[in-house]
């Protein structure tokens, strides 16, 4: 018998962690916090005590929403290892700074954080470790984020496929995501992200944006692409560098996005990114793709006031774009470019992602002009008026819809979990697949028991 409890991504994107047990042996899958816009971020409820209990903690990637509760599950008195891959640990270490000096000390502190840390177990793609007395995990590459791996479980036996985040996208440093074909997975915990939608190939949203920029241009204007730190911005980073390499562009990039760029320059091998990019830096005598000579990182090597340079930027109108984060608006250097540049007309703020209800960034999109900034340590807020085109880039870094059907079919296992999805999203798939499995679409702490 073996039993699943999630604790967190049941009908609900964040907070994944999944409990998988019998009656010797427990594995905890991911083990992540909830961050929620202008609300207080949620953890695991639930979890803590079976910290003690536990033989394994296996970690898909580092996106917060699969990794910011690792130092909690230690404090609660979890010693054991804390398996992931090498960038997936280095990415991590950056996040859990930045939470503290963010949130502060809620959930975890320091100490917490560094002894977690200190428990990590680095793995490579497709090489077995032993979690527990008949108990094994391999990662497969999941193609969503630098390091990001799919779970494969063997339990005495059996085979439970987790997939964590997975892309069916190539992306610039990515190929698609890997899965095994074995005849007898029996258990598939899959995300269910985008369950409801059909994307477009990823080359729609990569032209649109190029072009979108050529457009701005043409009117004098200055392109302002607020992105996700980790991931999308180097994403975005690697289709403006194949772009506007040799041309005369300024590609000003800001906020925590240089910090990422660092991890993923220390892992620009083969080994965990394309070959197709690889090959194209090798082309070009570049050792990543944002060493291009027209990205300029915006930091204090460049200006003491770095407000006032960038006010400086958005003001040079010409042949400039501005990538930085935060991608949902919420804060970080976005804020001072949206206040200087928000106004113009001419200008294009060009949103590249899904933006969750209540940030900044969905706000815009659903068509609010007049918008409160809280930066610069300013409570009550500081107003702003956007004149510029607002418009989205449909970019996602998960599996869409159709891909992830086919991969389901593929693996063909006799029972599916659908996790990481609004509950909408699991019932559209799971009417999709009438093929004969069975289809759970589990509630937050309800036990799903599998009989042997
Ligand atoms: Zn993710
Ligand atoms: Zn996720």
């Amino acid at each position: 018998m073996i039993k699943i409890t999630m604790f967190g991504a049941a009908k609900e994107i964040g907070r994944s962690a999944i409990l998988v047990e019998d009656k010797d042996t427990k594995i905890l899958l991911d083990c992540g916090l909830k961050i929620r816009p202008k609300k207080p971020t949620e953890k695991p409820e639930g979890l803590d005590k079976y910290a003690k209990e536990l033989q394994g903690v296996v970690i898909s990637h580092a996106h917060f929403d699969h990794s910011g509760y690792i130092p909690g599950i230690v404090r609660a008195g979890y010693e054991g290892s804390i398996h992931m891959t090498q960038p997936t640990r280095d990415i991590c270490e950056i996040l859990f700074r930045d939470h503290l000096k963010i949130e502060g000390a809620r959930f975890w502190n320091e100490e917490d954080m560094y002894n977690s840390l200190y428990q990590v177990a680095n793995h490579y793609y497709e090489e077995t470790f032993q979690l527990a007395d008949g108990v094994s995990a391999t990662f497969y590459d999941a193609g969503h984020i630098l390091g990001s791996a799919s779970v494969l479980l063997d339990w005495k036996g059996q085979l439970i496929f987790y997939t964590g985040d997975i892309n069916t996208f190539e992306t610039p440093y990515h190929d698609t995501n890997k899965y095994p074909t074995l005849e007898d997975i029996s258990i598939l915990i899959s995300e269910a992200t985008n369950g409801l939608r059909d994307l477009p190939d990823r080359e729609v949203p990569n032209q649109a944006l190029v072009r979108a920029i050529y457009a701005t241009h043409k009117r004098e204007g200055v392109t302002i692409i607020p992105t996700f730190a980790l991931g999308r911005g180097q994403e975005i980073e690697a289709i403006l560098a194949q772009e506007f390499i040799n041309k005369p562009f300024n590609i000003y990039v800001d906020g925590m996005i240089l910090k990422m760029n660092n991890v993923y320059r220390r892992y620009f091998h083969e080994y965990w990114v394309s070959k197709k990019i690889l090959e194209w830096c090798r082309e070009h005598r570049l050792e990543v793709p944002f060493d291009i000579p027209n990205f300029i990182p915006v930091n204090r090597n460049l200006a003491d006031d770095l407000d006032s340079f960038r006010k400086m930027i958005v003001s040079e109108k010409k042949l400039t774009v501005v990538l930085s984060t935060s991608g949902m608006l919420e804060g970080g250097p976005i804020h001072s470019y949206l206040h200087y540049a928000a106004e113009n007309p001419n200008y294009l703020i060009a949103i590249s992602g899904y933006q969750v209800e209540g940030t900044v960034g969905r706000e815009i999109l659903d068509g609010s002009r007049e918008i409160t900034l809280f930066s610069w340590g300013n409570k009550k807020g500081i107003k702003i008026r956007i004149n510029a085109e607002v418009r989205q880039f449909s970019f996602s870094g998960h599996a869409q819809r159709n891909e992830l059907i086919k991969m389901i079919k593929a693996i063909n296992s006799e029972k599916i979990v659908f996790v990481h999805g609004v509950e909408e999203s699991a019932h559209h798939l799971k009417e999709d697949l009438a093929n004969g499995a069975e289809i759970f679409i589990p509630d937050i702490r309800k036990p799903l028991v599998f009989p042997d």
